[in-house]
């Protein structure tokens, strides 16, 4: 796995971050990243929905977890959502489907409410 986890934009929020085991602080992300290192099995990993969890072992052996919400991914999905909500609206538009109406059939279509 890599050592270079995710774009330090999203990390920069979650410090200073404290090892709860032995009491270390780590400023910022360069702090953390040099400080720490990576587990065997990968640095990072999909927590629940919006977020993404990164392991670091601190010198004293415990792990440390920031969850991070990952803002670059949902954009860019809502990026796409909004785009394609768009595309669908407009083909029911364009069959004469009034505009209100198309957009509760367009959000049942693509599962929003
Ligand atoms: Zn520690």
């Amino acid at each position: 796995m890599t050592e270079e986890p995710l774009d330090r934009k999203i990390f920069e929020h979650a410090f200073p971050k404290e090892c709860k085991a032995c009491g270390s602080i780590y400023n910022n992300y360069d702090d953390f990243i040099k400080n720490t290192e990576a587990l065997a099995n990968g640095d990072l990993s999909q927590g629940p929905k919006r977020s993404v969890l990164a392991y670091r072992n601190c010198p004293c052996g415990s792990t440390i977890t920031i969850k991070l919400e990952d803002l670059r991914d949902y954009s860019e999905e809502g990026k796409e959502r909004r785009q394609l909500f768009k595309e669908k609206l407009s083909v029911h538009l364009e069959n004469g489907v009034d505009e209100a109406d198309a957009i509760e059939i367009v959000k049942k279509e693509m599962d929003l409410d």
